[in-house]
């Protein structure tokens, strides 16, 4: 495409962005097009996400929880998982599990993120207990636990109807979804990376189900490992389908493959590059959904600096306990503190935030952590 055709194009895309009209499947493919300038499409997302959140960057305080690492499944990206008898293996005990809780309240944690393997010999209430310990020991910290493909395994192991199993675990505490195992939902792609987890259809499933209850949850797209960029506009379409029809998404999180210790060990890295666009475009596709998260853990703290003028204006939490993408050769920190993701926020011309997991304002005591209330839900141009 010559470069007149490109900034015609490009033109007409502003003009969309800037009256609030969609854009088209061709216009996403169009935006993917390394021949299209990223500061150009950089530039048209941070004029939307200035639109939608002014220059306020949020920020959590978090921890996560990963109960066990072993699973039934072997995604081939995944350097995560160990089998049942490999030494690697392990199964938290109520005891530990409820001193990740302690430890998240006395750092002044709102949000627990609860992910993990499908165990070969625990069954639902293991899973269900999880929940119900730590929201009965401490009931002032929002848990964002299992995701669709955790939940379609606790279908398979309860017989019970979607409804039914997420009713129940909102019995025991859950307070939203994360929105992991999305991956690619294409089944080019989908069959090649993990053919026998949860497909695509029924991780929509989970998530409108959940959404009709009044649960909240976000959505996720894993990429830079064999898809390209059609699989990644159907994967944003179908994901833009299902927040029309229900408005239960909260945040989009682009997660970069990290390919170490995987069985995809030998596809590089997506590049910053393809990190800046991935986010820049995902805004812009996305017009329905509020918030794009720049998860640091994953794109590096640099790179999700500069994210937050391309596009995203959510950079995760201070975290703790990252297990998931250390395994896979992350080299970010395992935690930040308060004032450094403040400071980091800052140094991007951004005015740090604090919400809770369900995007409220959080008012916290300056000399102690640990002392915090819940205030109104942020503002949301669109
Ligand atoms: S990504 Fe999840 S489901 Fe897949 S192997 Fe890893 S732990 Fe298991």
């Amino acid at each position: 495409m010559s470069d007149l055709k490109v900034q015609d194009r490009l033109r007409d895309i502003r003009k969309k962005v800037e009256a609030g009209e969609r854009l088209t499947f061709d216009d996403g493919l169009f935006l993917y097009d390394p021949n299209v300038p990223l500061q150009d499409v950089g530039a048209l997302a941070n004029w939307m996400r200035e639109r939608m959140h002014g220059s306020v960057a949020y920020y959590n305080i978090n921890t996560h929880l990963n109960p066990t690492n072993v699973c039934v499944y072997r995604c081939r990206f995944c350097a995560f998982r160990s089998d049942l008898r490999d030494p690697k293996g392990y199964v938290m005990s109520e005891e530990q599990i409820l001193q990740r809780g302690k430890e998240a309240i006395e750092n002044g944690c709102t949000e627990m993120h609860i992910v993990g393997g499908l165990h070969h010999q625990l069954g639902y209430d293991w899973y269900r207990g999880i929940l119900s310990t730590l929201h009965q020991a401490y009931p002032q910290l929002h848990l964002k636990g299992w995701t669709a493909v955790e939940i379609n395994w606790f279908e398979f192991l309860t017989k019970k109807s979607l409804r039914d199993i997420l009713s129940d675990l909102r019995d025991a505490g859950l307070g939203s979804l994360p929105g992991g195992g999305a991956e690619i939902f294409h089944s080019e792609v989908r069959s090649q990376l993990c053919e026998h987890k949860a497909n695509s259809h029924k991780w929509v499933e989970v998530h409108r189900t959940a959404h009709q209850i009044g649960i909240k949850s976000n959505c996720t797209m894993l990429y830079g490992s064999i898809e390209n960029a059609y699989h990644r506009i159907d994967h944003l379409s179908r994901l833009r389908e299902l927040q029309d029809e229900t408005g239960g998404f909260q945040t989009f999180i682009p997660l970069a493959f990290h390919p170490d210790n995987t069985k995809l060990s030998h596809i590089p890295k997506p590049t910053a590059l393809m990190d800046l666009r991935t986010m820049a475009v995902a805004r812009l596709f996305l017009d329905n959904v509020p918030h794009i998260k720049a998860y640091w853990i994953m794109l590096g703290i640099e790179t999700a600096q500069v994210a937050l003028s391309y596009g995203a204006d959510d950079i995760d939490g201070t975290v703790r306990h990252e297990l998931i993408y250390h395994d896979a050769g992350a080299t970010t920190p395992q935690m930040l503190t308060v004032e450094q993701i403040k400071r980091l926020i800052a140094e991007t011309g951004r005015v740090p935030v604090e919400r809770d997991t369900l995007y409220r304002e959080v008012h916290r005591s300056p000399d102690n952590l640990s002392q915090w209330h819940i205030g109104e839900p942020v503002a949301v141009s669109v």
